[in-house]
């Protein structure tokens, strides 16, 4: 529990989850408004010897709604959003804007990502996908040099041929109309706010002051004017001001998005891309739609996991994780034991090797998602999987067609990862992921992102607003069924989560992280569901990854006894460690009906309870 009694003012980190409450019971729930809990200078460093406990995760509790997030001011204004009668989506939409503020470089209008919807009245889950796309003349050729030899990842992260067409503004507008009860004018009129010199003072905190510092390198001179002024790098606590952001959404909020996706904003972008080596013109910009879709669902022990769906690998590599292990009984050998870790490894590194082998836009190849998930496919691969303390660290793909009708009509059986040419370095894009709920039990989850901390590096002269390099998430090299073709979208593993029990929403959860946010959601979704620990508990536990490669990344909190007893099995630990992800989610509890919203001390994130 807390370690300082100041800070998690909910009992949340106590309470287990049991039996699930029916909507009509939530939608009557008491109010018990806790508001935001902040994270204490001794919490902080505490968790930097030994990872986060429960106590540190700040948790609330209400019936009213919820926002979590990963920045405190886009909290409240999703708050703010939620008190004046605006449902979970248009709050969801205004924290979007805030957070394209406060943490620039994490997400945007010049990015793109997925948002899982719950729609109370309907009963019925949705996803926008609002993935970039590549730009029509993109080639599968694009990332080679002239020696067909893959461009080192940095170079082909920060050229033109990177920028997917951004969704994120799409998204917003699309949504708000389908499932929102505000008009998007209202919803980013407190980002101008915030990004105005008149507006309500925005300072760079840790992580921004962390990721400026850390890719100044690759900003282009109107990025290195708002965040470099001088050439001198912003520093936390220093005062964050960007008129250009807020004239971008003053446009937006005055002439709607088609300022963006029709007019200037949109021929500034595609000059700005074409500036830096990239294809991108207006007519690419003019034709961005999102798409409105349907999640993955697994099955596993008595919840429905539902996650994004390709071209996001998170819905059906969480999937069949899950699967994988569920007739394992993890919970028999406890969460923190060798053999937990080592079944779960394992199952790691299979699942990964099928998402390199088979996985890429849907639209554009034919996945074998039924055979993955098929029983006598799942056996045959958790041969591989067992706690004999003996590591099977590197799996090759199966082959889930032997499992399914049909024929492929792309297929690769090498092991796209391997081919990928970018290295582990790239494989932990960041991003950010955000979490509401409102008093109508409508839910959102929605993962957004630029890919990496700043995307390409390229802001939008006079606009303001940073391009993203999503596109670097295609493999370099051609041949598989992820690499390069226009109007495609690259594989992604963002997991914007919604659990079901009994039919009802249970849980959201979400993480950045590039590849390693496949195994932050899954193992938040065993510890709350296999392992029966509270949400906060849930959180902060130690995670580790693993995919093809025999490295694994741990975080501090894995115990070095697992580690000296599997690396003897077998296993490779990095030597240091790591931090994984940084989710942010909200339960249902199964007792009151209330919702219970967390949010990862990872990066400080924030949740308030109406
Ligand atoms: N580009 C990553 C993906 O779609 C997301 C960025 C991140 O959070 O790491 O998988």
């Amino acid at each position: 529990m807390s370690e300082n009694p100041t800070q998690s003012s909910s009992s949340e980190s106590d309470s287990s989850p049991g039996p699930q409450t029916d909507r009509r019971t939530f939608l009557k729930g008491s109010a018990a408004a806790l508001g935001a809990s902040a994270v204490s200078t001794e919490a902080v460093r505490g968790r930097e010897e030994r990872g986060p406990a429960a106590g540190d995760v700040p948790t609330a509790r209400s019936s009213k709604g919820m926002v979590s997030s990963v920045h405190p001011q886009a909290t409240e204004i999703g708050a703010e959003v939620l008190r004046d009668g605006g449902n979970a989506v248009d709050a969801a939409v205004a924290v979007q804007f805030a957070l394209n503020v406060v943490q620039p470089h994490a997400s945007g209008i010049g990015g793109g990502g997925f948002m899982v919807v719950y729609d109370a009245e309907e009963d019925e889950l949705y996803s926008v996908d609002n993935r970039e796309r590549a730009p029509f003349g993109a080639t599968p050729e694009m990332f080679l040099d002239d020696d067909g030899e893959p461009i080192p990842f940095q170079q082909r992260r920060a050229s033109g041929n990177a920028v997917g067409v951004p969704g994120t503004l799409r998204a917003a507008d699309v949504a708000l109309k389908r499932f929102g009860s505000r008009e998007l004018s209202s919803l980013i009129d407190p980002a101008v706010g915030l990004a105005a010199k008149s507006g309500p003072k925005v300072t760079v905190d840790a992580p921004l002051a962390e990721a400026i510092a850390g890719n100044a390198q690759v900003f282009n001179d109107a990025a290195q004017s708002v965040f470099a002024p001088g050439g001198s790098p912003l520093e936390e606590g220093d005062r964050l001001v960007q008129p250009d952001l807020a004239d971008t959404f003053r446009t937006i909020r005055d002439e709607g998005i088609g300022a963006f996706y029709k007019g200037p904003i949109g021929e500034a972008m595609a000059e700005t891309v074409q500036d830096a080596g990239g294809s991108m013109r207006p007519s690419d910009v003019g034709r961005y739609n999102v798409t409105i879709d349907h999640p993955e669902h697994a099955e596993f022990r008595d919840v429905t996991v539902r996650t994004q769906s390709l071209p996001s690998s998170g819905g059906l590599t969480i999937g069949q994780i899950l699967k994988l292990v569920e007739p394992l009984d993890l919970c028999r050998y406890g969460r923190q034991s060798p053999e937990t870790y080592e079944i779960l490894l394992e199952a790691y590194g299979h699942a990964y090797a099928d998402r390199g082998a088979y996985m890429g836009d849907k639209a554009f190849v034919d996945a074998p998602w039924q055979g993955l998930f098929d029983e006598d496919y799942l056996d045959s691969r958790r041969e591989g999987i067992a706690a004999d303390g003996t590591a099977n660290a590197s799996p090759g793909p199966g082959n889930p067609w032997d499992y399914q009708p049909g024929e492929p009509y792309q297929i690769d059986a090498l092991g796209r990862d391997e081919l990928a040419g970018g290295g582990r370095a790239r494989d932990r894009g960041q991003t950010t992921h955000f979490t509401t709920a409102d008093s109508e039990g409508n839910m959102v989850s929605w993962t957004s992102t630029i890919e990496q901390f700043f995307g390409s590096g390229l802001m939008v002269p006079d606009h303001g607003f940073m391009l993203n390099n999503e596109l670097t998430d295609f493999d370099a090299v051609p041949g598989g069924p992820n690499e390069v073709q226009p109007w495609k979208r690259p594989l992604s593993s963002t997991s914007p989560t919604i659990v079901f029990k009994d039919g009802d929403p249970y849980m959201t959860v979400g993480s950045p992280g590039g590849k390693t946010i496949i195994t932050t959601v899954a193992q938040i979704i065993l510890n709350v569901v296999e392992f029966d620990m509270s949400l906060a508990q849930a959180i902060a536990a130690p995670r580790v990854y693993k995919d093809t490669d025999p490295e694994i990344i741990w975080e501090r909190g894995v115990p070095r006894g697992v580690r000296r007893q599997l690396t003897e099995a077998g296993f490779e630990f990095a030597d240091e460690p790591s931090q994984l992800g940084n989710a942010q989610a909200i339960l249902v509890d199964p007792e009151s009906g209330e919702y219970v919203g967390a949010a990862d001390p990872r990066r400080d994130g924030s949740v308030v309870g109406l």
